[in-house]
């Protein structure tokens, strides 16, 4: 008989959270800890979403998204979460830059870049300064209708390269583009440049340990290998969730599942009315990813000169469309050290390009294993660039495409960062359109990347409270983060 991975779980909760994305861990653990019944699902047999790592024989564990986030993220885990979460936080000071038009090395903050720009490109300090200024000031209501090429140009008139190292790491950090509104531009450059690029230490897996056994002390019942089928919706109210075949009755309902699976495939187009989803329709899928794992053998050590990530390109200028092109020319290294899971002696190296899922969605079997053969392959002699003699040490290499992030976290496209800009406000509008179901996950460009995904879990967890406290006065989320200041 088949294994039931819902055994002994409850007919009813106040909460259910689909998807253990931070957003939905964030969540969860939140509402868990101002004692709602919190019922959490995931259909993956390990919890993280795209927060995620993989681990192969001889010993290596890969991280598939932990390349870099803003200081924010210390704060956040230590309110949220826990103080030993927050403590792992370390910073990466080595970020380096290497295209045709540049090379160099930053600690990636406020300061170094008001250097590198007045020093090495030659902008006037007034201007340095009015730029940051001006990306500082920005914020989410004040949409002036600006793109983000247009607040370039005001600043920069005619500066690819400088366009370049502002723009190269947040497309690659949220797969933005020229052609974005600024304020999404402004906010996350800002979040960055306040104190540098972060990462947590003992990789993905041991934070994802932490937080489940933090969600376990405060009674979330978690559940992998579960997914959830429908949300069930009466007279305008969420009722409950169909999970691996079984109904659970719920007051209200979390999707952390992709914002257009949650509308389309979850709840069902009858139950919303007709501007909303022409809206809905209207929100595109951010772009997917493709990447390439390099673990060296045992004992082989990387020169940490090699930086912690790496922005390279062969690209003779800076073009969106060129970042997801089949025929690669940007490529991020990350390079882990055996510090990032201190007491081993392992080195890797994962190169992460933005792609499309077009270009992979049709190959048939044997075209599709050929293309990743290829994508290791130039992946490889592209890095030998920055690892000598790479090849000769590799233990072990293997590539993911957008079809692999679709499997494993059913983003439609396998989407890496959920949905372009527009989602936020739909994502947001969802409790208006039925009472009690809630979204918390990627959405535009703010509202994702780990510390954006565990800030939207928070935000929802407390719009949820607030729901649910109007029907059962008694417990409060507020209450709960209060005592924990
Ligand atoms: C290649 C790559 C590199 C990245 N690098 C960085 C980085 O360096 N820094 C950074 O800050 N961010 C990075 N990100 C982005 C970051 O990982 C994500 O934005 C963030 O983790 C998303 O969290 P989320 O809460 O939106 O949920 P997701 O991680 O999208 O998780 C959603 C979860 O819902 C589950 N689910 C979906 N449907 C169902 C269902 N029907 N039933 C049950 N479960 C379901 C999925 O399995 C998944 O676990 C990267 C992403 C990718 C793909």
């Amino acid at each position: 008989m088949p294994k039931d991975f819902l055994k002994d779980a409850q007919d009813e909760y106040d909460v259910i959270v689909i998807g253990s994305g931070l957003a939905g861990l964030t969540s969860a653990n939140s509402l868990a800890k101002a004692g709602h019944r919190v019922l959490l699902i995931e259909h993956h047999y390990q919890l993280g979403g795209m927060a995620t790592w993989f681990k192969r024989s001889g010993g290596h564990i890969f991280d598939i998204s932990l390349h870099g986030f803003p200081i924010g993220m210390i704060k956040s885990c230590k309110r949220y979460w826990t103080k030993e979460i927050a403590d792992s936080i370390v910073q990466l000071k080595n970020i380096r830059f290497d295209n045709p038009m540049f090379s160099l090395r930053t600690t990636f903050d406020r300061n170094d870049f008001t250097r590198l720009l007045i020093e090495q490109f030659g902008i006037s300090p007034e201007t340095v300064s009015a730029f940051f200024d001006a990306a500082r000031e920005m914020n989410f209501y004040d949409n002036d209708g600006a793109t983000v090429g247009e607040f370039f140009a005001k600043f920069f008139p005619g500066r690819e390269d400088v366009i370049r190292l502002l723009m190269e790491p947040i497309t690659y950090a949220n797969g933005s583009t020229l052609e974005d509104p600024a304020l999404t531009y402004g906010i996350v450059f800002s979040n960055f440049m306040s104190k540098g690029v972060y990462t947590f230490e003992g990789g993905t897996d041991r934070l994802i340990g932490l937080m489940k056994e933090e969600m376990i002390a405060n009674g979330v019942d978690l559940r992998i290998r579960c997914e959830a089928q429908q949300i069930h919706i009466e007279n305008g109210r969420v009722t409950g969730v169909t999970v691996n075949g079984r109904r659970i009755k719920a007051r209200s309902v979390i999707s952390n599942a992709n914002l257009k699976q949650t509308i389309f495939r979850l709840a069902g187009e009858e139950n919303f009315d007709g501007q909303y989803l022409e809206d809905a329709k209207a929100v595109r899928l951010n772009n997917s990813s493709t990447q390439v794992y390099m673990a060296l053998q045992p004992g082989e050590l990387i020169d940490e000169d090699c930086g912690d990530l790496l922005f390279s390109s062969t690209a003779p200028a800076f073009r969106t469309d060129l970042l997801l092109a089949r025929d690669i020319t940007s490529r991020t290294f990350s390079f882990y050290y055996p510090r990032t899971r201190p007491g081993t002696d392992r080195c890797m190296v994962v190169s992460s390009t933005n792609a499309r899922f077009e270009d992979w969605a049709n190959l048939d079997e044997e075209e599709y294993q050929r293309q990743k053969d290829l994508l290791i392959e130039d992946t490889i002699q592209a890095c030998e660039k920055y690892v000598p003699n790479l090849r000769e040490r590799l233990a072990h290499v293997e590539a993911s495409t957008p079809r692999t992030f679709q499997h494993y976290t059913r983003h439609l496209h396998g989407a890496s960062f959920g949905t372009k800009f527009e989602g936020l406000a739909v994502s947001r509008a969802l409790p208006e359109q039925i009472g009690g179901l809630y979204h918390a996950g990627s959405v535009g460009i703010i509202m994702s990347g780990w510390l954006g995904a565990v800030n939207y879990g928070v935000i929802v967890a407390n719009d949820v409270d607030g729901y649910l406290l109007k029907a059962n006065p008694g417990s409060s989320l507020a209450a709960a983060q209060q005592a924990d200041e």
